[in-house]
C-alpha cells in the first residue's frame, strides 16, 4: 500500500501524526506559514480597515421588561376556556372573542401610558378554507401601530405577530378546552410587551422610531394561516412595505435542564441559488442585534414538515423569520386538556418559563427598535467585474440626511454570517481592488448616524450567458 491510499481526507497519515506532535509541542513556524499560506492573501495588498459606527445608544434593559404583565395577559387568554376561531367572537366569557378582548384592554391600556401615539385597531374581515368547512367565517385580528417619525419611512412598517386563537386535539370543535398558553399566548404576551417596551422608550425620549412599528394579535392561525394572509393583504392595502416580519409562535417554554436557553430563530432559503433570501437577511439582522448568546439561527423556514404566521410574507419574498422555544413539548400543544396513561395532556400555564419569555420579548423589541431607526436599505445591488482582478459594487440609496454611508459586506461562500469589509459615504459604487467576484458573497446596506444599519441587500450577480455551441442545422 503506498502512503497516499493510508491519507485520510487527501491528508497523508504522516502529516497528521505531524499535527498531532505540532498541536503538542507548539506549532513549528514552517508548517504554521504552510498552513496560512495556502490560498493566496485577497486582496493582495491588504485589506481596508473602516472605522465602524457603534450600534444605536438606549438599547432596551432586561429589568424593563415586565413579565408579570405578561403572565396576567396569558392567564386571561387561558381563561376564555377555547379561543378556536370557530368558537363565539360575542360571548364575553368563553371563546375567541373574549381573547380579543383580553388583548384590546391590555393594548389600550398601554397606548394610554404612550402619550396617545400607540393606535389600536381591530380589523374585521372573513376568510374561508378546509377548516372552517368552506363557509366564509368572520374574523378578526388586533393591532397596535407606533406610527414612523420620518415622513418616507414612516411608509414602512415592521411586524411583530403572536396569534390568539388555539386548538384543542380536533381543529373543528368549538366546544373542547384549548388553553394555548404556550400557543401562542406566548407570542400574543411577546407582541403586546413589544408594545409597551417601544411605546415607553419612545414617550421617555428614548428614541423616535423613523419606520412605523405594527404590534400584531392574529387569529385564524390554526384554520389555515389565515389571519396572516389578510394582515399582509390589509398592510399593503394600507401602503406599507413591509420592512420586516417577527413571528412570535411557541416562544413561552424551556423545559430543558440549563434554562433559559436561546430561542430558535427559523428563517427560509428563497428560491435563489446562494440562500440570501430577504427572510435569511432579516434573521442575521436579528442575530447581529441580540447577540449569539441569545438567538440560535436554523436555516429553515420552519420546524420540519410545519408552518407558521410568517409564511404568507415569506412567500411573498419579504423579509419573514420565525421565533420558536428551544425544544418543544407535543404533549403539551394542539391537545384537548386529558389524562391518559398518567400522562397530562394540554396546554397549560404552568409550563411557562416566564424568564425566558422574557427574554423572547427583549430579543424582539431591540430588534424593532434599532431596525425601525435604520435608515432604509439600499437597493439595485449589482456585482460586476466578472473576469477582471477587482469586484465592482453598485447600488441605489435615496436621498436621506440621517443617512451615514453603507457598509460593504462579503462573506466566503461556505459561511453563514456576513463581515464587513469596507465603508463607503455616498451611494453610486465602489471597486474592491484586487477582490475576486468569484470566491465571495457581496452585499451592502445603509447605516444611520445614529449607528441603526438596514436589513443587508447582496447584490445580483452579473449575468454572463456562457458562449453555447449554436443550435445543429437541421
Ligand atoms: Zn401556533
Amino acid at each position: 500500500m503506498n502512503k497516499r491510499q493510508v491519507g485520510y481526507c487527501g491528508r497523508s497519515f504522516s502529516s497528521i501524526v505531524f499535527a498531532v506532535v505540532i498541536l503538542l509541542f507548539g506549532a513549528a513556524p514552517a508548517l504554521a506559514q504552510r498552513v496560512e499560506g495556502r490560498d493566496p492573501a485577497e486582496p493582495a495588498l491588504g485589506k481596508p480597515q473602516p472605522n465602524l459606527m457603534a450600534r444605536p445608544a438606549g438599547g432596551l434593559a432586561r429589568a424593563s421588561v415586565d413579565e408579570n404583565s405578561m403572565r396576567t395577559l396569558i392567564g386571561k387568554l387561558v381563561g376564555c376556556g377555547t379561543r378556536l376561531t370557530l368558537s363565539s367572537w360575542t360571548d364575553a366569557k368563553r371563546g375567541v372573542g373574549c381573547g380579543r378582548d383580553a388583548i384590546v384592554a391590555r393594548l389600550k391600556e398601554i397606548a394610554n401610558g404612550s402619550g396617545g401615539k400607540l393606535q389600536v385597531v381591530v380589523d374585521k374581515f372573513e376568510s374561508t378554507s378546509e377548516r372552517t368547512s368552506g363557509k366564509p367565517m368572520p374574523l378578526e385580528n388586533v393591532y397596535a401601530i407606533l406610527p414612523g417619525s420620518d415622513a418616507k419611512l414612516a411608509k414602512t412598517i415592521f411586524i411583530v405577530s403572536g396569534h390568539f386563537d388555539s386548538r384543542p386535539s380536533n381543529v373543528m370543535d368549538p366546544q373542547a378546552d384549548a388553553p394555548g398558553a404556550d400557543d401562542d399566548g406566548s407570542g400574543v404576551a411577546v407582541s403586546v410587551e413589544c408594545a409597551r417596551l417601544l411605546s415607553n422608550a419612545e414617550a421617555r425620549g428614548r428614541g423616535t422610531y423613523r419606520a412605523t412599528i405594527l404590534f400584531a394579535a392574529v387569529s385564524g392561525e390554526e384554520q389555515g394561516l389565515l389571519g396572516s394572509y389578510h394582515l399582509l393583504d390589509w398592510v399593503k392595502q394600507q401602503g406599507y412595505t413591509v420592512g420586516g416580519m417577527l413571528d412570535d409562535d411557541i416562544v413561552g417554554a424551556d423545559p430543558a435542564a440549563g434554562a433559559p436557553h436561546r430561542v430558535r430563530l427559523f428563517s427560509g432559503n428563497g428560491e435563489i441559488d446562494d440562500a440570501d433570501s430577504p427572510s435569511r437577511e432579516l434573521a442575521r439582522a436579528v442575530e447581529e442585534i441580540d447577540g449569539r448568546g441569545a438567538i440560535r439561527m436554523v436555516f429553515r423556514v420552519d420546524r420540519y414538515g410545519r408552518g407558521g404566521d410568517h409564511y404568507p410574507f415569506y412567500k411573498a419574498g419579504l423579509p419573514a423569520v420565525r421565533f420558536t422555544e428551544p425544544l418543544e413539548d407535543y404533549n403539551h400543544q394542539h391537545q384537548t386538556p386529558r389524562t391518559e396513561n398518567e400522562i397530562e395532556y394540554g396546554d397549560f400555564e404552568k409550563y411557562l418559563n416566564f424568564t425566558f419569555m422574557g427574554d423572547v420579548a427583549l430579543d424582539n423589541a431591540e430588534a424593532l427598535r434599532q431596525l425601525a431607526l435604520a435608515p432604509a436599505p439600499p437597493s439595485n445591488a449589482k456585482l460586476t467585474g466578472a473576469v477582471t482582478p477587482d469586484a465592482k459594487l453598485s447600488w441605489v440609496a435615496g436621498d436621506d440626511p440621517e443617512c451615514a454611508g453603507f457598509e460593504i459586506l462579503w462573506r466566503e461562500t461556505s459561511e453563514p454570517r456576513w463581515q464587513v469589509y469596507d465603508f463607503a459615504a455616498s451611494a453610486g459604487g465602489t471597486v474592491l481592488k484586487g477582490v475576486s467576484t468569484d470566491n465571495h458573497f457581496f452585499a451592502v446596506r445603509s447605516v444611520g448616524k445614529n449607528g441603526a444599519r438596514s436589513i443587508v441587500v447582496p447584490t445580483e450577480m452579473e449575468r454572463r450567458p456562457p458562449p453555447l455551441p449554436s443550435a445543429p442545422k437541421q
